[in-house]
């Protein structure tokens, strides 16, 4: 559940208001979003990925809030760690080049369509790695 906006990391983007599928914030008057609807929220850390400056926390708790500590967060270097381990961010590696199943080769553009044996192959996956 999202339990911050860091007032002092915050540049005003308003990206965390558009791309949030639940509408949980609203802009504030002073170009920082507020978390209106924090009940709503998905836990689905899309804000914190698009959040350019390592701005917001999600907690992992989905269904109950929790106290936090922007100072705490920050020196435990949580904020913005979410980002880096998809590899959202100039310069990262994305996770999806790490990704090693076969599904991930085959949803690429020029592949031959998935056939039914593969199918069944990739749904089993990992058990018969
Ligand atoms: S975690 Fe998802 S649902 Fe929750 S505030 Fe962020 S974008 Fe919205
Ligand atoms: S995405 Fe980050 S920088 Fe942009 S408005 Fe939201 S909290 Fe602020």
């Amino acid at each position: 559940m999202i339990e911050l906006v860091s007032k002092s990391r915050c540049v005003e983007c308003g990206m965390c208001v558009r791309v949030c599928p639940t509408n949980v914030f609203d802009a504030g008057e002073d170009g920082i979003p507020v978390i209106r609807r924090q009940d709503d929220c998905q836990t689905c850390y899309i804000c914190e990925a698009y959040c350019p400056v390592d701005a917001l926390y999600v907690s992992p708790y989905g269904e109950r809030q929790v106290n936090v500590s922007e100072t705490e967060l920050a020196e435990a270097g949580v904020l913005g760690s979410w980002r880096e381990t998809i590899g959202w961010g100039k310069g990262r590696l994305k996770l999806a080049a790490l990704d090693t199943t076969p599904f991930i080769d085959r949803v690429l553009p020029g592949k031959e369509p998935i056939g039914r044996s593969e199918a069944e192959f990739i749904l089993a996956y990992p058990t018969n790695k």
